[in-house]
């Protein structure tokens, strides 16, 4: 065989096998990704908890499907850092030991810090228009003293800025870091008068946008997302033992 008929064949084989694998990863992703957007909200939402335990078995019941997926989309959130692979427990909702969450809320503070300074420069009217509504319906919920409508009005209105941002990349990243924070951030949100606080933060960022300061948009945001002072000592003693204690202690140790 002359060696370009060999290359041609070559060439054929591997397109044949892309094609393949492209396929077989499409029908078998379509039920392991709907698993997966569905175990990330499940998580994020509260419903299980840092450190609850995800039974290969049991979700495999619930959302019927056969192991083999199920054991994949674990993995691939374990991949994200959202869920942990455990020696003998398998697969459970990651805790985060304390410093790595202070590090974390610090990197996120400066992201959405900067998704806020971008949105003063970039965002157009319509935009802006939808910040506020979203502002005003975290309003609402503090109003009807409702946290429920607050967390999810306060995630649309986050979400809002992250677009205003106009950078895909800076989203992309602020949106994975927050699914990992996600599940401690709802026990700063239900402290006590953290609701009011908020808006009261959020209308600083809202009027810096709508002024077009990025500087001061940054500095609302970051302070607004930061855990600071007193704000984390209420945070830490809010936190059900074990959501993020017992590491603490390992490291301590
Ligand atoms: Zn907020």
């Amino acid at each position: 065989m002359g060696a370009a008929k060999h290359k041609v064949l070559m060439m054929v084989q591997a397109k044949k096998t892309t094609v393949s694998v492209k396929a077989a990863v499409k029908t078998r992703n379509t039920r392991g990704e709907e698993l997966r957007a569905i175990l990330e909200e499940a998580i994020i939402q509260g419903e299980y908890p840092p450190g609850a335990r995800l039974e290969e078995q049991e979700l495999a019941e619930r959302y019927k499907m056969s192991r083999t997926p199920v054991r994949e989309t674990l993995r691939l959130l374990a991949s994200t850092g959202l869920v942990e692979m455990r020696a003998r427990q398998g697969a459970v909702v990651a805790t985060l030991p304390i410093p790595k969450l202070i590090e974390m809320f610090q990197v996120m503070a400066e992201l959405e810090g900067l998704c806020a300074r971008l949105a003063a420069r970039r965002c157009l009217p319509q935009k802006l228009r939808e910040i506020e509504e979203h502002h005003r319906a975290c309003a609402d919920g503090v109003g009807a003293n409702d946290p429920e409508a607050f967390y999810a009005a306060d995630r649309v209105f986050h979400d809002s800025i992250y677009e205003a941002s106009g950078s895909q990349f800076l989203q992309e990243s602020v949106r994975t870091l927050r699914n990992r924070v996600s599940p401690y951030r709802r026990y700063v949100t239900y402290q006590p008068g953290r609701m009011l606080e908020s808006v009261r933060e959020h209308e600083l960022v809202v009027d810096a946008i709508r002024r077009g300061d990025g500087e001061e948009a940054h500095r609302a945001m970051r302070d607004h997302v930061n855990l600071l002072g007193d704000r984390f000592a209420d945070f830490v003693s809010s936190l059900p033992f074990g959501m993020g204690h017992a590491e603490t202690k390992l490291i301590a140790s």
